[in-house]
């Protein structure tokens, strides 16, 4: 988890300082599932889940989750790359694919946070740092302590830690409500981005005990087993950090301090590892590895000196590369670095070494692409993104550049119709719809435009922007048929928005 000193709760602006002496004042929440919830949740409330004396129910643990998310996306910590977004979350996928028991649906995102952390959040949310990657020498690395953080989701620690603990529910209701005042207005707005601070001293106050680690290593080393990856990555990549935290305190890192290791843990993994190991050399980790090591050194970065540093040490790594993916792969971050820089000769040279010897990589496709719209030449990215889409047509990083193509070179009406497309397939990322706005406000065409934005307002969690804007199509709509569809969306999302209403009035009073 992220280490709520960087992150002071709540502290990231005003609005947030406004709110939390309210929050603090407040007594326990009754209506968080606790001793006495069942006959103390007023009328009005909206009914967020059958309450239990001793869990969080799935479902407001989810809604919970949510609020935070949608927040998150507007959080400059929140890396905001669908090539890293999708090496992450189909790596959880092939991991909880193989969970003992059901579990929630695991969503992974990366942070830009260069401490060597991961964090699991209400609602099977999992923050993984950006530094944790960059310090993972091999993807089975990576993957063990993915494992680990899902084993904490499938065991359901974080809600029963929430109900164990009277302050951290406190803490819960602040950012739950934190996120829903924010999310009332525009989600673009400055105050909206706070919401990993709230996540991490959450995950802070929970501090999992030795009992909820262990069940974490043991559920989390069954998944990284069944799912294929090196068993011995778990206990390499933990045992390192417990060196790094033992050798100089300053380096100790917020993984550490939040999932305790011991002696006694390490010689379990090790035991494990030893026991279905079959002595063969580990199989190297995948070219993706290595690319999103790199781009995430890359986007790590807090400031433009620390983009120079991660280009520094990503050519030093090329010029020592012992195979021909880790040197392109170093290549293809430092042209991300230059790119960054707006550096774009410096950038294509990159592109140029990285791809010597006719090697190719979906992310290095992603680069020229992103290269040739930072200089302007659309037409360029069109065509490059095109022949990428035919040759990686599951990438969705290179769909995303397709349809800025497309809408850079004027082809709305093709747009409109490639975002459709999209829509359907992935119904979960919000930005193809914004774009989808775009391009009908490209086709002169108002009502469908606001009814595009309307939807990724409402998805990213800013609904009363979203009732704004259907309410303005609603006023534009000249065709019966439009009317009555917009008329039951502003009458969903107008009940949203009381539910959220009541309960901060409930919390305010
Ligand atoms: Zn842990």
């Amino acid at each position: 988890m992220v280490t709520p000193t960087r992150f002071p709760l709540l502290a990231r602006n005003a609005l947030a300082c406004a709110l939390l002496p309210v929050l603090l004042a407040l007594p326990a929440p009754v209506w968080l599932p606790g001793a006495s919830v069942a006959h103390a949740q007023p009328a009005g409330l909206p009914d967020l889940g059958e309450s239990s004396a001793d869990e969080l129910s799935p479902r407001l643990e989810r809604r919970l989750g949510e609020a935070i998310m949608a927040q998150s996306l507007t959080d400059p910590d929140y890396i905001d790359d669908p090539d890293i977004s999708q090496y992450l979350n189909t790596m959880a996928s092939n991991l909880s694919a193989h969970a003992p028991s059901d579990t929630q649906q695991i969503h992974v995102f990366p942070v830009r946070d260069a401490s060597v952390n991961a964090f699991a959040m209400p609602g099977g949310f999992i923050g993984i740092n950006a530094g944790l990657v960059v310090a993972a020498q091999s993807e089975s690395e990576l993957a063990g302590v993915m494992a680990h953080e899902i084993g904490h989701v499938v065991q359901r620690h974080v809600a029963r830690g929430l109900v164990q603990q009277k302050q951290t529910s406190i803490i819960m209701v602040a950012a739950l409500l934190a996120a829903l005042v924010a999310a009332r207005g525009n989600s673009q707005a400055p105050e909206a981005a706070m919401a990993f601070g709230q996540a991490a001293a959450i995950d802070a106050q929970l501090g999992f005990s030795r009992e909820a680690e262990r069940e974490a290593d043991r559920t989390g080393f069954q998944m990284l087993s069944a799912s294929g990856y090196d068993v011995n990555g778990m206990a390499t990549f933990f045992g390192r950090l417990m060196a790094l935290s033992s050798v100089n305190e300053r380096t100790s890192t917020s993984f550490t301090r939040t999932h305790p290791l011991s002696i006694e843990r390490m010689s379990d993994m090790q035991n494990r590892a030893r026991s279905l190991s079959t002595g063969a050399a580990p199989p190297p980790s995948p070219p993706d590895f290595y690319f999103v090591r790199a781009k995430l050194r890359v986007l790590q970065a807090a400031s433009g000196q620390d983009t120079i540093d991660a280009i520094r040490f990503l050519e030093s790594r090329a010029m020592e590369a012992t195979t021909g993916i880790e040197k392109a792969a170093a290549y293809y971050g430092v042209g991300v670095g230059y790119l960054r820089r707006r550096d774009y000769a410096k950038a294509q040279e990159a592109y140029d070494k990285a791809t010597s010897g006719a090697r190719d990589h979906v992310m290095l496709a992603g680069l020229a692409i992103d290269i040739a719209t930072a200089q302007g030449n659309a037409d360029k990215a069109l065509t490059l993104s095109r022949a990428a889409r035919e040759r990686w047509p599951q990438q969705i990083s290179l769909a995303f550049d397709y349809a800025d193509a497309l809408q850079r070179t004027g082809r709305h009406s093709d747009a409109v119709v490639f975002l459709n497309e999209q829509i359907s397939r992935y119904p979960d990322q919000p930005r193809f719809r914004q774009m989808l706005a775009t391009s009908y406000g490209g086709l002169q065409q108002p009502v469908a435009e606001r009814r595009a934005m309307a939807e990724f307002y409402s998805r990213t969690g800013a609904m009363s922007a979203a009732v704004e804007l259907l309410t303005q199509a609603r006023g534009m709509s000249k065709d019966f048929y439009e009317q009555s569809q917009i008329d039951a969306q502003l009458r969903e999302l107008q009940r949203r928005v009381k539910e959220e209403n009541d309960m901060l009035k409930r919390f305010k009073s």
